[in-house]
C-alpha cells in the first residue's frame, strides 16, 4: 500500500469516526453490516418504490426501459432506471439521497447511485460491451452553488464497476438557467442552447451510455444525445437514478 493510499485510509476512519454514517433519509446509525447509504427500513421502502408500474408499458420502474418521444427523436431508445421519482407522493428515500448527492456531496450517495446505476444498467435486455460511459452535466450555475458536478463523479464510479471506459463529452455554457422551474418547452429551448461538445470530443463510431440523476421531460439527456449523434456516435443509450414514472 503506498502512502497516500495509507493517508486516504486513515482519513477515511477518521471520517467515520467523528461523523459515523447515518442513514441519508431517516438519520438512523448505521451499522457496518447495513447496505450503504440507508438503513434497511429505508431501502426496503426505496425498494417498494422501484416496483411501481411505468405508466406506458406497465412493466416494474426497475425493469423499464422506456423513452420518451423526445428521447426517441434524439436517437435514444433505452434509458435504464433505477428508482422511481415521485415528487408528490412518497419514495422519501430516492428524494434524501437525491438531496445528498446534488447538495451535500454526500460520499455515500455518490457511491449508492452508481451501484443503483450499475443494476440497472446490467438489467437492460441488450449486453452494454464496448460502451463509453459518459454523463450529462451540472450547469454552471450548479456547479458554483454547490462547488462540484455529481454525475461527473457518479458516472466514473459506474465506469469502474461496469468496467467501462469513461469519458467528458459535453460541458453546460455559462448561460445555462437550472432546468428546475422553467416549463417542459423553455427546458428543450434551454437545453439545447447551451449543451455543448467537451474540448477535444471524438466521438466518431463509438457507442455512449449517458447517465443523469433525475429524468423528468428528458431534456438535457436528449440534447446531450443530439450533440454525441451529431458527432458521429453509433449510438447512444441512456440510465438514470431517478424516472418520473
Ligand atoms: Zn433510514
Ligand atoms: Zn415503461
Amino acid at each position: 500500500m503506498s502512502l497516500r493510499e495509507k493517508w486516504n485510509k486513515v482519513r477515511s476512519g477518521a471520517v467515520d469516526f467523528l461523523f459515523p454514517p447515518r442513514c441519508l433519509c431517516c438519520g438512523k446509525l448505521l451499522t457496518p453490516s447495513d447496505p450503504l447509504a440507508l438503513c434497511p427500513l429505508c431501502l426496503s421502502s426505496y425498494a417498494l418504490a422501484a416496483r411501481l408500474p411505468c405508466r406506458h408499458c406497465g412493466r416494474e420502474t426497475a425493469d423499464c426501459v422506456c423513452c420518451s418521444e423526445l428521447l426517441v427523436g434524439a436517437g435514444v431508445y433505452r434509458v435504464a432506471k433505477a428508482a422511481a421519482y415521485l415528487p408528490d407522493e412518497t419514495n422519501a428515500p430516492a428524494q434524501a439521497v437525491l438531496f445528498a448527492l446534488k447538495r451535500e456531496n454526500s460520499r455515500d450517495a455518490k457511491a449508492f447511485v452508481a451501484r443503483e446505476l450499475a443494476h440497472a444498467v446490467r438489467r437492460m435486455p441488450e449486453k452494454i460491451d464496448g460502451f463509453t460511459v459518459t454523463f450529462v452535466p451540472r450547469g454552471q450555475k450548479g456547479i458554483r452553488a454547490y462547488g462540484y458536478d455529481q454525475m461527473e463523479d457518479v458516472s466514473r464510479l459506474l465506469a469502474g464497476a461496469l468496467g467501462l471506459p469513461w469519458e467528458k463529452t459535453a460541458v453546460r455554457s455559462g448561460q445555462a438557467k437550472e432546468q428546475k422551474g422553467l416549463d417542459r418547452a423553455a427546458r428543450i429551448e434551454n437545453a439545447k442552447k447551451t449543451v455543448l461538445p467537451a474540448p477535444g470530443l471524438n466521438a466518431a463510431g463509438k457507442r455512449y451510455l449517458v447517465v443523469d440523476d433525475v429524468l423528468t421531460t428528458g431534456a438535457s439527456l436528449a440534447a446531450v444525445a443530439d450533440l454525441l449523434r451529431f458527432a458521429g456516435a453509433a449510438e447512444v443509450r441512456a440510465a438514470v437514478f431517478a424516472a418520473r414514472s
